[in-house]
């Protein structure tokens, strides 16, 4: 059985940044695939928007690169490359004078869905919002895609989404975060409420507590300057760490339907108690033999920015009131591994005494990196003879066994993005006031450390971060999962 791909209506897509790295990684790569699998109209149009001075067939030669850098050799057939830039065009602009909107205009259908992707810097948003309006290219119906970060605090936050309202509704708006589109994070939400059996477990009075782990094994290398303006609290844990938090705590929307799921995230951000200073770490990596430490990558010796923070969070309603939730992340560590734990309690009474074995807790693990998938940890009989000895097995939750022979097409999390954003789909994405909710609980941890001066702590490069963060879990009789792939 092949999985039904129902193709989208047909669209004119303009990518703002259309030259930059997101857009050559990420964005074309994805709609390339999106029409391989002919879920994109053979008449829609990408149309890039930048100031790099290209013309259509300079840019289509810059996105043939892109498809060969970032899309398997096996699925570039010149035929199908051929189709998918025939269905690009180009614009040279500046969006900060007036040239060249007028002819953007003139590049646009009027009987299709029109799509304006911000692949910018966040400063331009607004801008861009206005000449859209100015230059009537936006209808009723068009929406706009915005990339993160989406400010750097509550007041910049709220100066943002108050420009981009000036210009456009709020069901036009969509605002990225990448990690909402991974398979995995939606799988979780069938899991949780497709099925029965979880939801009478999924409580303080079951759920020992739920870590969720997202670690990368490099530093900031080139990056470094750039990013030691916002450090992992701003660049990780406001966006993509809450949205996993949320996603795992909320009650269950009466419909999976955008503002539904919306609803109930925001009411978890709202119910986040405040964090104290000694339930915060944050660290800096070291250097090793052959790579510099985290302060001479960012090329500022004086930096207090973290690259690395571990946090206990508690949840302060009827379903999570002392179940805490881990959160943890940073540059340079062992691995690379994205996964939320949920970790059930311990059974309350063994017996199986005479087996020396201590009987864990079950625990559901929600893997998104490297790869993605679902295990639940179990405890079993340690098959053949030898008496009742008891092991821990993963079982496998994942469908891909189950769905074997399927020909199965997966989207990658900014395809399925892309292409909700044109079935007019927010679902997956941010709302604005969740985004100023995240910030307005974020805010006072960050000015914390501002007002006190503190520094992040040193630890090992390819370990698990400082021993403060161990302690963080320790202290509290619990451990973090081990980062391995
Ligand atoms: P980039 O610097 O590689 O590209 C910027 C693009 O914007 C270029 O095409 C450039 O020509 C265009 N541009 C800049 N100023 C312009 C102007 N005045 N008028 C017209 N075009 C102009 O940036 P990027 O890495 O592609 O990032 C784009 C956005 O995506 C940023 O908001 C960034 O924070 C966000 N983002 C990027 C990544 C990533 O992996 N690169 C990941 C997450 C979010």
């Amino acid at each position: 059985m092949v999985a039904k791909v129902i193709p989208v209506e047909d669209f004119d897509l303009v990518i703002f940044g259309g030259t930059g790295d997101l857009a050559t990684r990420k964005i074309l790569p994805g709609l390339y695939r999106r029409m391989l699998s002919g879920q994109m109209p053979k008449t829609s149009r990408i149309i890039g928007a930048a100031r790099s001075e290209y013309d259509a067939d300079a840019f289509r030669e810059h996105v043939h690169q892109g498809l060969k850098d970032h899309v398997d050799q096996s699925l570039l057939k010149k035929r199908d490359v051929d189709a998918f830039l025939g269905q690009l065009d180009y614009l040279q602009l500046d969006i900060f004078t007036d040239d060249g909107w007028k002819a953007l205009g003139e590049m646009l259908r009027g009987d299709v869905i029109r799509a304006f992707y911000f692949s910018v810097a966040p400063s331009l948003f607004g801008e861009i919002a206005r000449r859209l309006v100015q230059f009537k290219l936006a209808d009723q119906d068009a929406r706009i895609v915005v990339e993160k970060p989406f400010g750097r605090n509550l007041e910049t936050a709220k100066a943002l989404n108050a420009e981009l309202a000036e210009c456009f509704d709020e069901k036009q708006v969509y605002r990225i975060d990448h990690y909402l589109g991974k398979e995995t994070v939606q799988n979780l939400m069938a899991i949780r409420f497709g099925n029965a059996l979880f939801e009478p477990l999924w409580n303080a009075q079951h759920v020992d507590h739920v870590q969720i782990t997202a670690s990368e094994s490099l530093g900031v290398g080139g990056r470094g300057a750039y990013y030691d303006k916002s450090g992992a609290m701003r660049d990780m844990v406001q966006n993509h760490l809450m949205q996993l938090l949320c996603l795992t705590a909320m009650e269950p929307p009466s419909k999976f339907e955008a503002n539904a799921v919306r609803d109930e995230k925001l009411k978890i951000i709202k119910a986040l108690s405040p964090v104290a200073p000694n339930e915060v770490v944050r660290g800096q990596y070291s250097a090793t033999e052959d790579k510099g430490s985290y302060i001479q990558d960012s090329e500022n010796p004086e930096s207090d920015t973290e690259c690395f923070v571990a946090m206990k969070v508690e949840i302060a309603n009827w379903r999570w009131a002392g179940t805490p939730f881990y959160l943890r992340t940073g540059k340079r560590l062992r691995n690379r591994l994205t996964e939320i734990a949920v970790v059930f309690k311990d059974p309350p009474h063994s017996i199986f005494d005479d087996t020396g074995t201590h009987l864990r807790g079950n625990a559901l693990i929600i893997r998104l990196q490297p790869d993605e998938g679902i295990t639940m940890r179990m405890t079993i009989k340690d098959p053949g003879p030898g008496g009742m000895r008891l092991r821990e097995v993963p079982l496998d939750m994942t469908f891909a066994e189950a769905l074997e022979g399927e020909d199965i097409d997966l989207p990658d999390a900014y395809e399925r993005l892309i292409m909700d954003v044109i079935r007019g789909n927010q679902t997956l994405f941010m709302r604005g006031d969740e985004v100023e909710a995240a910030w307005n609980w974020i805010d006072p941890i960050i000015n914390q450390w501002v007002e006190k001066g503190s520094k992040p702590i040193q630890y090992d490069s390819g370990g698990s971060g400082p021993d403060d963060a161990l302690m963080l879990m320790h202290r509290d009789g619990r451990r973090w999962r081990e980062i391995k792939q």
